[in-house]
């Protein structure tokens, strides 16, 4: 008897799974499957990504489904289309051998009418993102009354996308005696608030830490100069020839742009980003999936958890701006039993977070520095001569050898092979001859870092500003109002330590003119805002050790209480307004 028929599986998804190719059930299916075959109960499941849940809730659904009664049964909600999609396909390859059952994925992007065909047709199971769904609800294009079982998949992503109400008013339409299965891979607040208030009691399974991500992901992070974070990706890019990887950056403009510039610069790289049609999107995830496309860039939205096997890298071009979203970009590599690498490339401003994550995840991180010029040419030139030594032939070519020979004829073997990988390796040599280091130098810990933070090493110039917490700022608020004031990236403004009544804050020296002119005549409650060059630069930073910590302990608190410290005050938002047009405008990230 296999592990998956102990569980309780019958026959024809017994057969499924040999077809699959599982051979032993994961944790998180070994304790959920069970469970729902034998009990008709609501439950939470908190397993990290890539640990299989979908096959946890998709085999004992499917077997306990009533295939020759036509109505839905099911309905499961997942964030995204191309997890719809997924989750799709998965579930046809488990009902392959009970090929009544038929589950029909309704998403936006495509057309409404098709679907709305599909579902009428009979579908057993209805795969839908919360957007859709209420759509066709209102339009009374579905009928969810009668089902039995109501499955959540990535419930914490629907959350923080904001399909809360969505969600809440799916679930009203349909009846109170249900099952509801409720899969995520983070308990955050809002995740406990749908349990607490649409789930009757339920079982909660629990694999790993909560927020943990699997352990075959070691974490890796580089810190650099912000304005060679580009430079740096290409450098990791090269220095890891069979790259195949998802490189996450914060916006659609930026996944965009850098995506554009990797392709200008050679690489097989392509973006993936809500701004891009339906057509363009799956045309880029079946190159990824083909591994024709070895960088794909993209958001946390677009990216969110697609399954494809073999990433060997995640790179985090920038941070999340909430730290609970790593674990999902992490999880995107090391998955079924694979190891992988997920890297992250820093500012010396965002340190902090690094030792977040490292609270959260509990794993460590290694600071690496950037490759080196020479060490990135030695990587490419063994990977050459191994590619070469590795290549199958072609006999195709076989007619043409005696001419080819008859070329090579006076060379010696040992003059053939310096030439040979020369054609290839004299690009990364050219590029890479007379290239400086990138990294910053800089320590996370110990008595280095703190020194590094000194106005005099960075070279950056410290500012005091008489606002601080009394006027409700805190270092995030207040660094998202310099930036919006000053016009300046995210990274140009950076050490904001906030104080009661003033603050600190750092920004290249060639700002400094900008600075002091934009906070001329500027007032605040009547109040003149003034900001003027700190005049104790050296000791900044070692004095506010402790503020500092402070900060880094908060910084880890869970998302719904930064949200909340995050969320309006009354002076502020005063502030705010008479600022209105300036706070508004844009921060233009600095080329
Ligand atoms: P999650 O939803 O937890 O992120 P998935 O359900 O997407 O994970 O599964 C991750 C990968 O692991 C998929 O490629 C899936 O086919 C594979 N997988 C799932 N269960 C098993 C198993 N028991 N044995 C081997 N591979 C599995
Ligand atoms: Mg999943």
């Amino acid at each position: 008897m296999n592990k998956f028929q102990q569980l309780g599986l019958n026959e024809p998804i017994l057969k499924a799974i040999e077809d699959l190719g599982f051979k032993d059930p994961s944790e998180v299916q070994e304790k959920t499957i069970p469970i729902l075959l034998q009990k008709k109960t609501d439950l939470v499941s908190l397993a990290q990504t890539g640990t299989g849940k979908t096959a946890a809730f998709g085999f004992p659904l499917i077997q306990k489904l009533d295939p020759y009664n036509k109505k839905t049964q099911a309905l499961i909600l997942a964030p995204t289309r191309e997890l719809c999609m997924q989750i799709t396909n998965e579930l046809k390859l488990y009902s392959k051998y009970i090929p009544e059952i038929c589950t029909v994925a309704i998403y936006g992007g495509a057309s409404i009418t098709e679907q709305a065909r599909s579902v009428k047709k009979g579908a057993h199971i209805i795969v839908a993102t919360p957007g859709r769904m209420q759509d066709m609800q209102n339009r009374k294009l579905v009928n969810i009354r009668e089902i039995e079982y109501c499955i959540l998949d990535e419930a914490d992503e629907m959350l923080n996308m904001g399909f809360y109400e969505d969600i809440t008013s799916i679930l009203s339409e349909t009846p109170e005696e249900k099952s509801t299965w409720l899969f995520s891979a983070t308990m955050l607040e809002e995740v406990a608030r749908i349990a607490r208030e649409f789930m009757n009691n339920p079982l909660e399974i629990t694999v790993g830490n909560k927020n943990q991500g699997p352990q075959s992901v070691s974490h890796e992070f580089y810190l650099i100069q912000a304005r060679d974070r580009y430079l740096a990706l290409k450098r990791l890019a090269d220095a890891n020839p069979d790259i195949f990887s998802v490189v996450f950056c914060r916006t659609k403009k930026d996944t965009q742009d850098i995506a554009d510039k990797l392709i200008e610069d050679g690489y097989n790289a392509a973006a993936l980003h809500g701004d891009l049609s339906q057509a363009q999107r799956d045309a880029v995830m079946k190159s990824f999936r083909g591994k024709q496309i070895r960088m794909l860039v993209a958001t946390d939205v677009a990216a969110r958890g697609i399954d494809v096997e073999d990433i060997t890298h995640v790179i985090n071009y920038q941070l999340p701006d909430e730290i609970e979203i790593y674990t999902h970009r992490s999880g995107r590599t090391g998955r079924a039993g694979k190891s992988g690498t997920s890297m992250v490339i820093i500012s010396k401003s965002e340190l902090r977070k690094i030792n977040a994550i490292e609270r959260l995840i509990k794993q460590n991180f290694e600071e690496k520095p950037i490759p080196s010029g020479i060490e990135i040419c030695e990587v490419q030139l063994f990977h050459l001569a191994n590619k070469i030594k590795d290549v199958e032939i072609d006999h195709e070519i076989d007619s043409y050898l005696p001419v080819i020979f008859d070329v090579f004829k006076k060379l010696s073997k040992e003059d053939l092979i310096k030439k040979m990988v020369s054609v290839e390796f004299n690009r990364f040599l050219t590029y890479y001859k007379n290239a400086a280091e990138l990294t910053s130098g800089n320590k996370k810990d110990g008595n280095s870092g703190q020194e590094s933070f000194s106005n005099e090493s960075d070279g950056s110039t410290r500012y005091f500003i008489n606002v601080g917490t009394r006027d409700n700022f805190d270092w995030k608020r207040l660094k998202d109002f310099l930036t919006a004031m000053l016009e300046l990236g995210r990274d140009d403004v950076f050490k904001v330590d906030v104080k009661e009544s003033f603050s600190f804050f750092n920004t290249e020296p060639g700002n400094k003119d900008k600075v002091l002119k934009c906070f001329e005549n500027f007032k605040f409650e009547g109040r003149r805002v003034s900001v003027e060059i700190s005049k104790n630069e050296k000791s900044g930073r070692r004095e506010n050790r402790r503020d500092h910590n402070d900060r880094k302990n908060k910084a880890n608190n869970s998302f719904s209480t930064r949200k909340k410290t995050n969320s309006g005050s009354s002076q502020f938002s005063k502030f705010e307004k008479d600022n209105k047009e300036k706070f508004r405008s844009k921060p233009k990230r600095k080329k």
